[in-house]
């Protein structure tokens, strides 16, 4: 018989399969999602026998990985969505100037938790805790997050509201490597790889080729208490073109350029963090889009919820061009 023996679950650090040898010499083998939840059920029993962790290969399946945390994030703030009509207490500001709600936290936590549970070191860079780093292994990247964009979207049950991971080895926004945003109402998942295409909900993503401003839509955020010096950007821009939207969740709406629903969106408050920008500059980029800022310089800003960008996202070169134009007296 085999020795009694409890490891320290460790398997998840790279992409592993799971050699299990039990008392009995029956053998188990795990692999993938599957590994996942066994590593859950094992960790709610005190008593196992034998584990042998096998590496087949040093590469993490981010798609896997963050797909994993879509879901414990919708587990994780549920509870806030069926109480979403009764206020919930400011619980002061986060790295990123706004007010924290439990369910940012709630939110947070699942993917912080999804990453450890996977054994992974990493340094965090979130709207919320700010910069912080996490783990021992060798092993590390930069997880840089906006657990809930559009919080105030959800706690007035409108059903425009996200979560934004983004992946990178640097913590700059022209590292980015991985990212994803999750319209958590809709269930639709936005993903892009570098250099490997744009999905959604696995099918592949393109911008739109419309460059008239009449007939495109366009998003502006014009969420901002300083109207007076905001306002003279966004007066000429408002005048030309003919349909204007703000659903209040930058990152989707993003992502609604970079599936062609929309023909740009703009932010020219000086305001929107990197946390919120992170995986929705990636996911339009590799959709075929353009985002620059307002004097058509490609963004390469630290990722860092303090610091804020303006910028023009759109969805195909021409039409950039003339949002450009609209703004330039201005920057
Ligand atoms: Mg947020």
């Amino acid at each position: 018989m085999l020795p009694q023996i409890k490891f320290d679950l460790f398997f998840m650090n790279y992409n592993l399969c799971l050699l299990i040898i039990t008392a009995d010499l029956d053998i188990l083998l795990f692999s993938g999602l599957g590994l996942y939840y066994f590593n859950r059920y094992l960790k709610q029993r005190k008593n196992y026998t034998c584990i042998v962790g096998v590496q087949i290969s040093p590469k993490i399946d981010w798609l896997e990985l963050l797909s994993v945390c879509k879901e414990a994030i919708k587990r994780d703030i549920s509870p806030y969505l069926e109480n979403s009509s009764e206020s919930q207490p400011d619980l002061g500001k986060g790295a990123g100037g706004d007010n924290i709600k439990l369910v940012d936290l709630a939110a947070e936590k699942a993917i912080i938790e999804t990453f450890q549970n996977w054994d992974l070191a990493f340094t965090l860079i979130s709207e919320e805790s700010g910069v912080k780093k996490f783990g021992t292994s060798s092993q590390k990247f930069y997880v840089t997050i906006d657990p809930i964009d559009g919080t105030t979207n959800l706690m007035h049950k409108i059903p425009f509201y996200c979560s934004s991971i983004a992946i990178s080895e640097k913590p700059i926004l022209s590292d980015i490597s991985i990212g994803m945003v999750i319209d958590l109402f809709h269930d639709v998942t936005y993903f892009a790889q570098k250099n490997k295409g744009a999905y959604c909900n696995k099918k592949k993503i393109f911008t739109s080729n419309c460059d008239s401003l009449k007939d495109a839509l366009l998003g502006l955020d014009v969420n901002s208490n300083k109207i007076e010096k905001f306002f003279p950007r966004i007066k000429n821009f408002i005048a030309k073109a003919k349909h204007i939207r703000h659903f209040g969740a930058n990152a989707l709406e993003l992502c609604y350029v970079a599936d062609g629903k929309t023909e740009a969106f703009v932010d020219m408050r000086g305001k929107l963090r990197t946390t919120d920008v992170a995986a929705g500059y990636l996911i339009l980029k590799e959709a075929g889009g353009i985002m620059t800022d307002l004097k058509n310089i490609p963004l390469d800003s630290k990722l860092d919820p303090r610091i804020k960008v303006n910028f023009i996202a759109s969805g195909n070169i021409r039409i950039h061009k003339k949002l450009l134009n609209l703004v330039k007296n201005y920057c």
